[in-house]
């Protein structure tokens, strides 16, 4: 276990220098960007290594699968690791995210906005959300259709119907763009989140569009050049992932 402790530690030590390295060279402050350790499929052991090794932000993709995890942790009385939920979460499971996770990265359709709304307002509790959007076009994809730049204005409205919910923070936006060997092909990608992000900054006023999540151990320093602020990196520091429990 410490051995795995020792590893896990070395990795991050690692992923976090070439993120420097990758914010130095388009000079960027590398405090720009946040690390999310991607956690989904992994067991709890794994999960307490990874915050023994300095972890502090965890991003799980499958509420039901997350939610005991969760829990055991809290119970543990850990408080220092903030939970990010990455992947697409159907409207039935939106309580478990609205009662257990700190930040969403993957809103992508106004049936969850709005029952998540509904939830947060029994508690009060404030949950900060990334829109998901889809910019390669690809079907299997989630996320809005963002892939065409000429109907970017049809999103606009979708966008006002979010900012109205009280309970939601609209912060940024997130992408999750084909796996390519060539990191550099999905440059474009990347930076069409940051066309939208730009888009959105002109168009939609009243919300701080801070944040855009993207990059994954494939292609985070192409995203970092490209202006994440929050890279979702699992197996360059976890090893690789076993098949969804
Ligand atoms: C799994 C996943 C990641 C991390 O992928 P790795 O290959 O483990 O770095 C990032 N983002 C999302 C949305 C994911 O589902």
């Amino acid at each position: 276990m410490d051995q795995s402790v020792a590893q896990i530690r070395k990795n991050l030590e690692e992923i976090q220098e070439r993120m420097d390295r990758a914010a130095g060279r388009c000079g960027r402050d590398p405090a720009e960007t946040c690390l999310v350790v991607v956690t989904k499929t992994r067991p709890v052991e794994i999960i307490r290594a990874a915050i023994s090794a300095g972890a502090r932000l965890l991003g799980e993709n499958y509420p039901d699968e997350s939610q005991s995890k969760i829990q055991e942790i809290r119970d543990e009385g850990q408080k220092e690791v903030f939970w990010h939920m990455i992947g697409h979460v159907q409207s039935r499971k939106a309580r478990i995210v609205a009662e257990q996770f700190d930040f969403l990265h993957s809103l992508d359709n106004l049936k969850l906005a709005n029952k998540l709304n509904k939830v947060l307002t029994e508690s009060g509790k404030m949950l900060p959300v990334l829109l998901e959007f889809n910019v390669s076009g690809e079907e299997s994809k989630s996320g809005w259709d963002a892939s065409d730049e000429s109907r970017w204005p049809e999103l606009l409205p979708i966008v006002e119907q979010i900012r109205e919910l009280k309970q939601l923070e609209l912060c940024g936006l997130m992408t999750m763009p084909p796996l390519f060997s060539d990191p550099k092909v999905v440059r474009p990608y990347f930076q069409k989140l940051r066309a939208l992000k730009e888009y959105f900054e002109t168009q939609v006023k009243g919300v701080e569009w801070r944040e855009l999540s993207m990059g994954t151990s494939a292609d985070f320093e192409v995203a970092i050049e490209e202006g994440a602020t929050f890279v979702r990196i699992g197996q360059a520091i976890l090893g690789a992932r076993p098949p969804k429990l």
